[in-house]
């Protein structure tokens, strides 16, 4: 323990003594310091009131933090250092029907403990004297952090009928510990999974998102499909599963073959967004899928459908609509695009085209490209990973020779307009995209000079004159 959070252990314990509460540490950050992880959130609950513990506390603390009450809950918080600390009296809940949001009343530690959620997440921690340290564990929660399960302290149906957040979080605790969730509580969620529909798209998402964070999501999504929660909270993605045979023949199951990649992805990336990328790559494949006789199962356009339907998911779903959308959909419309370039002669056109696509995030498309590579045959996976080296490679060159990342036209409008005595007009527009167009194909630099000459010759061409 960090020398700062013994010293605040030991100014709790003196305020509670003070007060005459008797005061715990419950939760997560006893469930984490057993496991080793960092954890920066610190639950105190007193059997007492815990908005006045906090101010009490807070007194003694130099400097003295800022108390943040929310009277509605009855809770306080401190931060103090890289801690947050929540204070709470001890509480006992009881629920009804169609809300999360339980009806509450005072009580005591062991009330408490049983309106946890989990029983690694119901350990507490004595800050008393009498028992100073002590950990008060009621539902073998010590044993079930050893044993690596996820269960809940009280009957599952109802744990989760109460308050179905807690499905998720089931889920995403298996995924970030890699614990096994006990057979009745699976059962659990998947007999009252319906009722995740009274939980909010926000909670459901920050839930999710934590999963796809977590070091392998795929756990996280195989435990959301056998409970049946996937059909409820990412229909698209369930859409995936299956596998359909025609004339003996096959195609992958797309929605393993999206949790390998995505699986492949984190281990070279934290970024969310590119894990989201990863996730939605092939989601248009159901509804382009095909059968030809020639050519066996085709998913033509998925791509282009994949991008299409990326706002409209995340919109559903509650994700960001702002650039963080763009990008995700960005790297779903080109994920081929490096493929397709493998196959082919490369022209340093086609590369220029896609610098163009991608600007910055073409580093991001590569490592998508190579999360994407499923392949059971080492064969053949080295030699993908080989062409796309190859492209890589090239990239690189066409960049320095071209500075396409991130282009911006070396003519404006503005100067078109000027030099042909024009106003705002389609033509405006055409000769930009001619310019575009020639610098992309390689038949001009991408510099001034000879954009110039080429945007005197375009003007001539539609009949216009270069003013005085
Ligand atoms: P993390 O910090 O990774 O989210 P955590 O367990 O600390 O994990 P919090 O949401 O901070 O999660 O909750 C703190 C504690 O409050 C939990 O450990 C658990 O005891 C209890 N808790 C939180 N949410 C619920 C819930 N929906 N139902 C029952 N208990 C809950």
């Amino acid at each position: 323990m960090r020398p700062y959070e013994r010293k605040i252990f030991e100014l709790i314990r003196e305020t509670a003594r003070e007060l005459n509460y008797p005061t715990y540490v419950v939760g997560g950050y006893v469930r984490d310091r057993l496991l080793h992880r960092p954890s920066k959130d610190l639950d105190v609950v007193c059997v007492g009131d815990g908005i006045k513990l906090a101010e009490s506390l807070a007194e003694k603390l130099r400097p003295m933090p800022r108390v943040t009450v929310y009277s509605r809950f009855g809770t306080a918080m401190i931060k103090h250092k890289d801690l947050e600390i929540e204070f709470v009296g001890a509480r006992k809940e009881s629920y009804s029907e169609n809300s999360r949001k339980p009806a509450v009343e005072n009580g005591n530690l062991e009330d408490d403990q049983n309106r946890r959620d989990f029983t690694i997440n119901a350990l507490a921690v004595s800050l008393n004297d009498h028992d100073y340290g002590q950990i008060i564990d009621p539902f073998d929660g010590l044993l079930h952090i050893e044993q690596k399960r996820i269960l809940t302290p009280l009957e599952p149906g109802k744990t989760f009928s109460d308050d179905p957040l807690r499905m998720m979080r089931a889920i995403r605790f298996a995924t970030q510990l890699e614990f096994q969730i006990d057979p009745d509580t699976i059962e659990g969620i998947s007999k009252y999974r319906n009722r995740i529909n009274i939980i909010s798209k926000e909670r459901i998402i920050s839930e999710l998102n934590k999963i796809i964070l977590s070091r392998k999501p795929s756990i996280g999504f195989e435990l959301l499909f056998e409970t049946g929660l996937l059909d409820l909270i990412f229909p698209e993605m369930l859409a995936l599963h299956g596998v359909e045979v025609i004339n003996g023949k096959g195609h992958k199951d797309n929605f393993y073959h999206t949790l390998e990649v995505l699986d492949n992805i984190c281990k070279h990336t934290s970024n969310l967004w590119l894990r989201w990328a990863a996730i939605m790559h092939d989601i248009a494949k159901p509804p382009t899928k095909r059968f030809d006789h020639k050519h066996g199962w085709t998913f033509h356009g998925h791509e282009a459908l994949g991008a299409a339907m990326t706002p409209r998911i995340f919109k559903k779903m509650r994700l960001p609509l702002d650039e963080k959308m763009k990008y995700v959909q960005k790297l779903v419309r080109l994920h081929l695009r490096p493929i397709s370039l493998t196959k082919e002669n490369i022209t340093d056109s086609a590369i220029r085209r896609l610098i163009f696509e991608a600007g910055d995030d073409i580093d991001d498309l590569m490592t998508l490209c190579k999360a994407d590579i499923t392949s059971k045959n080492p064969n053949k996976v080295k030699r993908y990973l080989t062409n796309y080296e190859v492209v890589a490679e090239k990239i690189k060159e066409v960049e320095e020779k071209d500075q396409l990342r991130n282009w911006q036209p070396p003519i404006s409008g503005e100067l078109i307009m000027n030099t042909f005595g024009i106003g705002p007009s389609r033509q405006v527009g055409d000769i930009k995209t001619a310019i575009r167009e020639a610098i992309l194909d390689g038949e001009i630099q991408n510099e001034f000079d000879e954009a110039f000459r080429f945007m005197i010759k375009k003007g001539k061409e539609k009949g216009l004159k270069v003013e005085g």
